[in-house]
């Protein structure tokens, strides 16, 4: 490592936007030290984002610096863990000191509104990727597993589904003009942090939407040891991804699409008014889209009543990580 890139760390992400009182030691020694408080279960999370596989090459450096942060909130989400720490590698091919300050103005934005400190990283030269650690707490036995799933639950998703593939189909055919709405929910997604903390006591089990509703809650069926029935007609769509779908005669879309980062979670019947309670709480709308069964396997039900078999598009999803 040179003496400018120690220069970078300084620069860049040694002060951090957030300032816990959980933090005895941030960033600037060997390791940072972390006070867990007494009672609460830490919970960790990592993803990368590769350039040119995770993201466009070319994408505005703010939203990216959020998006880094915000896929992982969404597995905190998905866990029911409250955000607290993140630790954050960074591999760029040069230093851009003006977007880097961008990058860092959108992952400081997001961080504030969590209050997650960053606490430590790497920094290194080659081609760009990012990998950020995030850490949350949670009460122990609250934490929502992709286990607890059983026949009967209803099937719920936060949000809306499609959006984000929406638009990288639209940026991958070089349209220009696409929606910023579509654009915004590829580039900066909303983590359901406050959703994930109000499910947690409520939810059966919960899973983040980042491959697709029908790998994801494929997930969440293998865990559970049971199948599922989703109503086709029940999906929550932007307007613009329904046009979209229409345009391209692709029905499939909301349940192959990845990156959406909303939440899928069961919950038995018997939770009704204990969800009906927290709605004002979650921050997005939830939709019933389904039901869990007893008979394994994934069947999608349209709005005439008739099961619809996926085509061969279907596997477009499988070679994605
Ligand atoms: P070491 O050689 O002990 O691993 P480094 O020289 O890599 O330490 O990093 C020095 C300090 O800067 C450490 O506290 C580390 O956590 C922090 N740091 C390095 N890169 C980043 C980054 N991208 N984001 C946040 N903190 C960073
Ligand atoms: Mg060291």
């Amino acid at each position: 490592m040179t003496g400018s890139e120690f220069a970078l760390i300084d620069n860049f992400f040694a002060s951090p936007a957030v300032t816990r009182a959980d933090v005895s030691l941030g960033c600037g020694d060997d390791c940072a030290l972390l006070d867990i408080p007494p009672g609460r279960q830490l919970a960790v999370t990592m993803d990368t984002l590769v350039a040119g596989r995770h993201f466009l090459p070319g994408t505005d450096p703010w939203r990216l610096g959020w998006k880094v942060l915000a896929v992982n909130l969404s597995d905190l989400a998905a866990m029911g863990a409250e955000p607290a720490w993140a630790t954050l590698a960074v591999t760029l091919p040069a230093i851009d000191e003006p977007w880097l300050e961008a990058f860092m103005a959108g992952f400081s934005t997001l961080a504030r509104q969590h209050a997650v400190q960053l606490v430590g990283g790497d920094t290194t030269r080659g081609p760009m990727a990012f990998t950020l650690q995030a850490h949350g707490l949670v009460e122990p036995g609250r934490a929502l597993l992709r286990s607890g799933a059983a026949p009967g639950d209803a099937l719920y998703v936060t949000g809306t589904l499609g959006g984000a593939g929406a638009a990288l189909q639209q940026l991958q055919q070089g349209e220009t003009e696409i929606s910023d709405t579509l654009r915004r929910r590829l580039e900066q997604p909303e983590p359901r942090v406050l959703a994930g903390r109000a499910l947690a006591g409520i939810a059966s089990a919960c899973i983040d939407l980042s491959d697709g509703l029908a790998g994801d809650l494929q997930h969440v069926l293998d865990a559970s040891g049971c199948g599922s029935e989703v109503e086709l007609g029940r999906l929550p769509l932007l307007p613009e991804t329904r046009a979209f779908m229409q345009q391209h005669d692709d029905w499939q879309l909301p349940l192959t699409a990845g990156d959406d980062y909303e939440l899928l979670f069961t919950m038995p019947a018997s939770r009704e008014k204990a969800l009906q309670a927290v709605l004002p709480e979650l921050g997005c709308e939830v939709t019933r889209i389904g039901t869990i069964v007893p008979e394994p396997g994934l069947r999608f039900i349209d709005e005439a009543g008739s099961v619809r078999e996926p085509g061969h598009a279907w596997d477009h999803f499988a070679d994605e990580d």
